[in-house]
């Protein structure tokens, strides 16, 4: 479903991708991990091209995502993203932060796009709070919402960039509670996490990044329990 093709990326003369060649299936839940600047934001910027990439290519279902033009919006619109701050719209209530995208992208009418969105805010447990704006919310509140926004696209994958880092240690639960059950329902999934437990529990494979290269992929209990490289023993000692 997600496809990426000898990636390579250079801030100026910093390589921070290098040669990156995976693909992740339908359904697959793919957790990525690896030390800071290891490049995972980078990676997830460039699959939904808010970053262009310098050599290489990435498909999304087949396709290769261009670089500009409306078929970038389109492509855009079938990769969800979800990041550490929230980034919900400010001045919108909840209920036009998830329906929002729906009518502009997807040309839905705003009374059917309404409806989805309160489908997907019931889902993520914030229906109530439809009417509030992003900052009368929890933290853990508003990060439900951006899932929700990102899930009222009907994405074929959806992307996570550390979206619990943000959070007061008390709600990172009811926030990984939501991802846990989206990965049952057969989303595919692109999740860069410190949450070790989420990882293990809910990863079809981990891939470990170091220095903008993919070092290790590998099913979670082989990636814990028995890391192939140094540096992925380095790592896990550091967070585990
Ligand atoms: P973290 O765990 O801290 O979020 P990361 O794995 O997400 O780290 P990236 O944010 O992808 O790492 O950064 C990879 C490298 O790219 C780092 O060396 C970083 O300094 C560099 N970098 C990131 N964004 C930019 C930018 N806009 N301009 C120049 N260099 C950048
Ligand atoms: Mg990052």
């Amino acid at each position: 479903l997600v496809e990426l093709r000898g990636v390579n990326k250079f801030y100026g003369d910093n390589q921070v991708l290098r040669n990156i060649d995976t693909i992740v299936n339908r359904g697959e839940i793919v957790a990525l991990i690896g030390p800071s600047g290891a490049g995972k934001s980078t990676l997830c910027r460039a699959i939904n091209r808010l970053e262009t990439i310098n050599s290489g290519e990435i498909l999304i279902d087949g396709v290769s995502l261009p670089d500009e033009g409306r078929q970038l919006a389109t492509l855009r619109a079938d990769v969800g993203m979800v990041f550490q701050s929230f980034n919900l719209f400010a001045h919108k209530s909840v209920l036009e932060n998830v329906s929002l995208g729906p009518v502009l992208v997807r040309k839905m009418k705003k009374a059917d796009a309404e409806k989805i969105a309160m489908e997907h805010l019931e889902r993520v447990g914030v229906a109530n709070q439809a009417h509030k704006m992003p900052a009368q919310l929890s933290g853990g509140q508003q990060q439900r919402v951006a899932i929700a926004r990102a899930l009222a696209m009907n994405p074929k994958v959806m992307l996570f960039d550390e979206p619990t880092s943000a959070l007061d240690p008390e709600m990172v639960a009811e926030v990984l509670d939501v991802m846990l059950d989206l990965a049952k329902t057969g989303m595919t999934m692109i999740v860069v996490t410190h949450e070790m437990g989420f990882a293990r529990e809910a990863a079809d494979r981990v891939i470990f990044m170091a220095d903008g290269q993919i070092v290790e992929e590998a099913p979670p209990e082989t990636f814990f329990s028995a890391p192939a490289t140094s540096r992925a023993r380095d790592f896990l000692q550091k967070v585990l």
